[in-house]
Formats: structure tokens, C-alpha cells, sequence
């Protein structure tokens, strides 16, 4: 086996990953960067709506209130208060950067005001990622897949990697995750398939808390095989109709088709139970093809064609609020584990994240979380790998089934409790990382996800802390996060 050593070790090439690695090789740091697919990797470059940047001091303030009432009682305010107030020097960076922002705000779902930068019609993740990995000096592999960690005493020192050449063992000063969110636990995602979780099943193994993990943001819109309609559609004028040709959504929410994603995916799964479709009008938007080339495309590839009809859409699993707990520097916790982007849960969107934050999240984050990982430099001398968790990849279809039908927008007490029987009995193992596959490594990290979120989801669901139920005044809803460290969870107020 192959070995190398670098300063910091960044395993994900999406936003938060290589905005990272820009920040510490400015500190002259040796990076490396690792993806396991191909570049562009990751949701970053399927990001269609933008990123959302305060206008002016003002609207920060709006900015702040619009996250804080997403978030249903759970965002911690003070670090939103922080990513918000640092967003105006990051935009002003990446123009300066020459990164093709649209001059027009635009607005979202949630957003009182338009404040969405956007790039390129809606291929704004694409664009930001491209301009961000033009600029980058450090090298990036592709095709290399951390199987696991790397650990010298109770400190992360590397990662144990199956490159396309085979395994190579990387020792670093410090670890960063950026492997972002765990979408492919769902049937109907728009997370692309190496959405599977991997950075917080690793982080769990070397001791770090996951917290939240039951907080996952469906998507009200998606086409029927997970391609994503922006949010930004609905903002453009777009309207739902049910299948009696009926419009909805101002019976749900006053906010109508801009209301937030949860009530709008609940909505939007009750019309469809209900009428038995429900479909997206296009029609209003000014020269559609031209503002949302990607969206005409992906119905275009269904057969369907947006400019004459309404296409039909259905939730998806789309974003992960939980993750691998951090400070306001990406600390994980663990001596030399630092976390950004989707994989952390740094407390910025609570039980709901407010569009277009997390690409925020993902360039706020990940500069301080490079930098606080390189003022925590070690010299690893003898680091041991963990084990991998693995499983047997042809369970998955049935654990996605079950996620769907009792872990999707809508979640019962009973359904749950059978779900989580079910993921409890799937035969999860600890091998040797050499003897890890991709296949079996993946499906090992969703499986340990979706206990996880199982157990979370129920125990939510039992207190009065549901966030998701309508059937409680949201006054007497109880704010607390949900922790695990190893297996055991744990109830902890919020902002703490
Ligand atoms: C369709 C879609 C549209 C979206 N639109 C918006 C939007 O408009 N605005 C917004 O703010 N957010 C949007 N989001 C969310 C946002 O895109 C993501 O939250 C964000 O891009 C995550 O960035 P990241 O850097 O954390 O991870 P990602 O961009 O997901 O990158 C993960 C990286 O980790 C690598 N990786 C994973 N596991 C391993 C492993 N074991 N070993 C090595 N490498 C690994 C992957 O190869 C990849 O390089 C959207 C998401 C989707 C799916």
C-alpha cells in the first residue's frame, strides 16, 4: 500500500470542500483534496436556485428572521447571526473573483425579500463550483473513496483511501469533512447517488456527535425521477395545481406556492393522496426556456413539455439539516476532525433549512473550518485505521422502501417503529477497510444513518418537540436537538 502525508486532508470536492482548500492554501498549507466521483462531484454543481447573501445591513437582519422562522424554533441564532454577518465578504470575494453572478436578486421560497444570487440561468452550483476549482493550486484526486479514518490515540491523523490504483493510506495534521448529506437513503431523492452519508458514518466511528439526523428537508418539487424544479420557479410566478386542475396552496399556507418547503412538500403529498396528482404550471414564467434552461431539459427528457402543460412533480428527499455537530469553526470535537457543508450541523437552519442558505453555509464554513483545522496541526508518527462499516448493497431497495413509506414527509409513531425493527435487523459489520467495496461501504453508512434517524425520528415524534406536527400550537412545541454519540442519544435544549 501506498502512502502519503500532507497538512490537511479535505475528503469532498463540492463548495464547502474547495472553498476550504482556497482558504488553506492561501496559508500556504499542503492540501489535498479527495472526491470519490468525478469532478464536478457532489450536489454543488446540481444547485439550480443560488446563494443567498444579505442585501445590506438592513436585510440582515430580515435574512436572519426569514432562517429563524424556517428553522421551526431550532436554529441557534447566534450562528446564524455569524454566517450572516460574515456572507457580504464572501460575495464580494467571489465577484471580485470574476464568478458570473446574476446583478438581480432573486427570490425563494421562505425569503421575504429577493436576496438569491444566481448564476447562469439556475446552473448557479455548476457555475460557482467550476469558477471556485479554476482558481485552486492543490491537487484533487477523483475516483478516490475514503473507506476509513485514520487514528493515532484519541486523534483523527488521516484516512485509510481506495484509489483507482488501490488502497493508499493518507496521514494528515487534520481531517476535513465535505462529503455533504445522505439523500440516497430516500427512493426519491435529488441528491445525485453519491449522496450516501459517508463523512458522518466515518465521524461516528471516530467518536464525533451526529445530531438531528431526522431533520430532512423534502423537496416539494420534484420531477417524477428526483430532477430537481427549482424553488425559484415558484418565485418566478410558477403556481400547483392539483389533479382536479385546482390551485392549493393558499388553502395550506397564506404564503401560498412561497411558503416554506415543509408545508409546501406536505401539501403537495396531501393533494396528491388526495386527487391522486399533482402537477407544476410553468406557463406564467416569463421566457421560460431561457430563465430555467435545466429544468426545461430534465422534463424534456421525460417527454414532457413544460411550455404547452403542467408537468407532474412529487417531494423528494433533498437536503440533510443534521450531521456531524460543530462549533462556529467546524470543530467536530474529535482532536483533528473538522466538518463543513452538508455533512455538519452547525445549527444555522435548525429543523428546516431556509433555501439557498447552505451553499452560504458551505463557503462561511468551510474557509473557517480550513483554518481552524490548520491551527490544529499534529504530526502523525503511527495512526491505525478503523474499521469499516459495511452491508450487503442488495438490502438497500427494501431500507429505501421503508424510508419512504414511514420516514417521508409524513411519519407515524407505529410506521417507524417497524421501520426501525427493519434497519435494526440489517446485518451491518464492522470489516477491515481493505476488505471495503464502494458498494457495501455506501450502503453500510445509509444503514447506520437510517437507524439513527429512525430512533431520532421516533423519539420526536413521541414529545412535544414534533417541529413537523401540525396538531400541536407551535407555542407548545419544545425546541431540542437530539445527539448521538456510538448508539446513545440524548436530548439537549436548543442553543446549547
Ligand atoms: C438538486 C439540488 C439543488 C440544490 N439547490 C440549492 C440551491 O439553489 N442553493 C443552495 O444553497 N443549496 C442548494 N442545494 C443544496 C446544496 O447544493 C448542497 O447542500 C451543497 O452543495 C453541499 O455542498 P457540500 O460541499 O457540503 O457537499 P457536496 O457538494 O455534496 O460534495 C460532496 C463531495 O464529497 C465527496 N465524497 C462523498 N463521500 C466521499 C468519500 N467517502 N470519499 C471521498 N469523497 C467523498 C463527493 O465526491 C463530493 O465531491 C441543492 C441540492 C440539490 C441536490
Amino acid at each position: 500500500m501506498r502512502s502519503r502525508s500532507v497538512d490537511l486532508l479535505i475528503l469532498g470536492a463540492g463548495v464547502a470542500g474547495v472553498y476550504a482548500a482556497l482558504a488553506a492554501e492561501t496559508e500556504g498549507a499542503r492540501v489535498l483534496l479527495l472526491s470519490k466521483d468525478p469532478l464536478p462531484s457532489g450536489s454543488t454543481p446540481w444547485a439550480q436556485g443560488g446563494v443567498a447573501f444579505p442585501l445590506d445591513d438592513e436585510d440582515l437582519e430580515a435574512h436572519l428572521q426569514d432562517t429563524l422562522r424556517a428553522g421551526r424554533g431550532l436554529v441557534e441564532e447566534g450562528v446564524a447571526r455569524s454566517i450572516l454577518e460574515e456572507a457580504p465578504r464572501h460575495l464580494e470575494r467571489l465577484l471580485a473573483w470574476g464568478l458570473p453572478f446574476h446583478p438581480e436578486p432573486t427570490r425563494e421560497g421562505g425569503h421575504s425579500r429577493a436576496r438569491v444570487r444566481h448564476l447562469g440561468g439556475d446552473r448557479s452550483g455548476l457555475l460557482l463550483l467550476r469558477g471556485l476549482l479554476a482558481r485552486l493550486q492543490s491537487p484533487v484526486r477523483e475516483g478516490h473513496l475514503a473507506v476509513s479514518l485514520l487514528v493515532e490515540g484519541k486523534r483523527v491523523a488521516g484516512a485509510w483511501v481506495l484509489g483507482p490504483e488501490g488502497p493508499v493510506e493518507v496521514r494528515a495534521g487534520a481531517v476535513l469533512l465535505a462529503t455533504g448529506g445522505f439523500g440516497r437513503l430516500f427512493p426519491v431523492t435529488t441528491n445525485p447517488p453519491g449522496a450516501t452519508g459517508d463523512g458522518m458514518a466515518l465521524a461516528h466511528r471516530a467518536g464525533a456527535v451526529l445530531r438531528d439526523l431526522e431533520f430532512v428537508q423534502f423537496h416539494p418539487t420534484a420531477l417524477p425521477d428526483g430532477a430537481l424544479v427549482s424553488e425559484a420557479c415558484r418565485g418566478e410566478g410558477a403556481i400547483l395545481l392539483n389533479a382536479l386542475g385546482e390551485r392549493f396552496m393558499p388553502r395550506y399556507d397564506p404564503l401560498g406556492e412561497l411558503a416554506p418547503r415543509d408545508a409546501v412538500a406536505r401539501a403537495v403529498f396531501r393533494e396528491r393522496e388526495r386527487t391522486g396528482g399533482v402537477f407544476l404550471d410553468l406557463r406564467p414564467i416569463p421566457r421560460l426556456e431561457e430563465r430555467f434552461p435545466t429544468v426545461v431539459a430534465s422534463a424534456r427528457a421525460l417527454g414532457l413539455d413544460p411550455l404547452k402543460e403542467p408537468i407532474p412533480v412529487a417531494p423528494a428527499a433533498h437536503y440533510a439539516m443534521g450531521g456531524v455537530k460543530t462549533d462556529l469553526r467546524g470543530f467536530t470535537g474529535v482532536e483533528g476532525l473538522y466538518a463543513a457543508g452538508e455533512v455538519a450541523s452547525t445549527g444555522l437552519h435548525g429543523a428546516n433549512r431556509l433555501a439557498s442558505n447552505s451553499l452560504l453555509e458551505g463557503l462561511v464554513m468551510g474557509e473557517r473550518a480550513a483554518r481552524a483545522a490548520l491551527e490544529s496541526l499534529s504530526s502523525p508518527r503511527a495512526p491505525e485505521a478503523l474499521p469499516a462499516l459495511t452491508l450487503d448493497p442488495s438490502l438497500l431497495p427494501e431500507l429505501r422502501r421503508w424510508m419512504a413509506r414511514e420516514a417521508g414527509v409524513v411519519r407515524r409513531r407505529e410506521g417507524l417503529e417497524e421501520a426501525l425493527a427493519f434497519a435494526e435487523g440489517l446485518p451491518l459489520e464492522e470489516a477491515p477497510p481493505d476488505r471495503a467495496t464502494r458498494p457495501a461501504l455506501e450502503a453500510g453508512s445509509l444503514a447506520l444513518l437510517a437507524r439513527l434517524l429512525l430512533r431520532m425520528a421516533l423519539l420526536r415524534e413521541e414529545s412535544r418537540g414534533a417541529h413537523f406536527r401540525e396538531d400541536f400550537p407551535r407555542e407548545a412545541q419544545e425546541a431540542y436537538h437530539l445527539e448521538a454519540q456510538g448508539f446513545t442519544l440524548s436530548r439537549v435544549p436548543a442553543g446549547v
